[in-house]
């Protein structure tokens, strides 16, 4: 059973029972939660696409390791044309939920811990990288969704793991014995974890000597004893639990479920242990999965780019502005910036290589560079959707003042723009984009994948600036212009 459809997907969730709390109180069935739902829903559309006969090409890979079809968020990457199919489906995904489809977070982890267990196993002499495939090849058979763990609580910043005055707040190992490890701290931020069926556990940073146990990659599921999830609140999320028409996007909502993963004492059995110990090859496991996170980010906030560019242009239809100049200047503008983000995930994808363990990876400055640009462009062009969608988007009545029998048709009355459009369809645009362009939605495009910080360190590290100042000291006459160049046709 390789592929499953989105339906099988939510069943086999059904027979997860993790422990979730919202508000305070215990959730019983998440799946079905009102708050959760619109998650999974957005979720299960990784699992449909693959039978959609249009876009099953994006959709389906070939295991490398069985031959056999498997969804293509299982899949190790085999070649830029993957990478660059991964990017493809991303985009096309987004434009379909207009939301957060989780399921990359994990894809991504398969692929950095299978690139780095195999460096470890060289390097190393261990036998994580045989270990990692059995379980790769477990994901793929029954096509399961991973959540990517890695942001750690981090606690005083300026100290090392070992150096916290609490050392809970870097996930790390409290027992070893024959059987396995048991891990205690917490995750932040995990995108998807209440909707998925295993945790993928990394290190957070790069560690020294002295932070052995808090070197440790695992994988375990999510209703694993021990391991309690919060999930955490996002804007307008009480609207879920109103109705439907003031959520703006109410099928898929606005952003991943994002939750507050704790691990008290969990046990997880030797055969689902990648890391542990080794302080040397965590930062690359970081960098890794950062820059495959990264690569992601031209994709999918471009496809939310589509639908919010589709609804302001329709909302200028509807409001009788469409045929003024700044108005398609502003739209123009919005194409310019998402295509360039699109295109620095292509490229990032098109110059990746070919890792000794086989699998394919990106080039982490371009990745970089993507992701570093969301961080502008996407506020850019959610600026010009505000601009042009007005005031309307933040001073709608109410969902229920819209329905109501008396205030209803006064609503209607003076909501209306071009008299041939119901004055629903102008609310139910203007609701999209209040929900594409507020609050959490927003903040996910600045800290998703890491921060912009975090992007700038990476960048610095690749970007090669002693070879750029050879390239102007030769042309400046300061050295010969036969001077040998360090990498002349490239960055890396
Ligand atoms: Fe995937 Fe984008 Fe969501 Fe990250 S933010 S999990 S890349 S849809
Ligand atoms: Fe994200």
């Amino acid at each position: 059973m390789a592929l499953k459809t989105g339906q099988e997907y939510v069943a086999s969730l059904r027979e997860l029972k993790p422990q979730v709390y919202a508000f305070g109180k215990r959730i019983e069935n998440p799946i079905d939660h009102p708050l959760i739902r619109p998650h999974v829903n957005c979720a299960a559309q990784t699992y449909d696409l693959a039978f959609d006969p249009h876009h099953s090409r994006l959709a389906i890979a070939k295991s490398h390791l069985t031959g056999k079809p498997i969804n293509r968020f299982t899949h190790i990457h085999q070649s830029t044309e993957d990478l660059i199919n991964k990017v493809k489906m991303l985009r096309l995904l987004g434009q379909r939920t207009g939301s957060c489809f989780q399921r990359c977070v994990g894809f991504d982890a398969l692929n950095a811990l299978y690139i780095t267990t195999f460096e470890m196993d060289q390097d190393l002499g261990t036998s994580y990288h045989s270990r990692f495939r059995r379980f790769l090849e477990w994901v793929q058979d029954n096509d399961l969704m991973c959540v990517g763990a890695m942001t750690d609580p981090k606690g005083d910043r300026s100290l090392a793991p070992s150096q916290q005055a609490d050392p809970d707040l870097y996930l790390r190992v409290v027992e070893k014995n024959t059987d396995g490890i048991v891990v205690r701290g917490a995750k932040m931020h995990q995108t998807g974890a209440v909707n998925a069926h295993q945790l993928l556990v990394m290190p957070t940073i790069g560690m020294r000597p002295g932070d052995e146990s808090f070197a440790v990659s695992f994988a375990t599921a999510t209703d694993t004893p021990g391991v309690v999830m919060i999930f955490g609140r996002q804007t307008n999320d009480t609207r879920r639990l109103e109705g439907t028409l003031d959520q703006g996007n109410a099928h898929f909502g606005s952003v991943g479920g994002e939750a507050l993963v704790i691990f008290d004492d969990v046990f997880v059995p030797w055969d689902r242990v990648f890391m542990c110990g080794e302080t040397t090859h965590t930062g690359a496991l970081v960098e890794r999965f950062a820059s495959l996170h990264r690569q992601n980010y031209g994709g999918c906030k471009t496809g939310l780019a589509d639908v919010l560019i589709g609804a302001t242009r329709t909302l200028a239809e509807y409001n009788g502005t469409l045929g003024a100049s700044h108005v398609k200047d502003k739209l123009v503008e919005m194409v310019h910036l998402a295509e360039s983000l699109y295109a620095g995930s292509l490229a990032c994808s098109a110059e990746g290589r070919r890792t000794p363990s086989g699998a394919y990876y990106v080039d982490g400055l371009l990745a970089n560079v993507t992701k570093l640009n969301v961080t502008r462009n996407v506020y850019e062009i959610v600026r010009l959707a505000q601009d042009l969608a007005g005031g309307l988007i933040a001073t709608l009545p109410s969902e229920q003042d819209l329905q109501d029998p008396k205030l209803g048709p006064l609503v209607r009355k003076y909501l209306k723009g071009n008299a041939s459009v119901p004055a629903e369809d102008r609310y139910r645009i203007a609701r999209l984009i209040e929900n594409m362009t507020g609050g959490t939605a927003l903040v996910e495009s600045m800290h998703g994948a890491g921060s912009p910080q975090a992007e700038r360190i990476m960048i610095l590290r690749q970007a090669n600036l002693d070879q750029k100042k050879q390239l102007a000291l030769r042309l400046a006459g300061i050295t010969p212009l036969d001077a040998p160049i360090e990498s002349p046709h490239s960055n890396h």
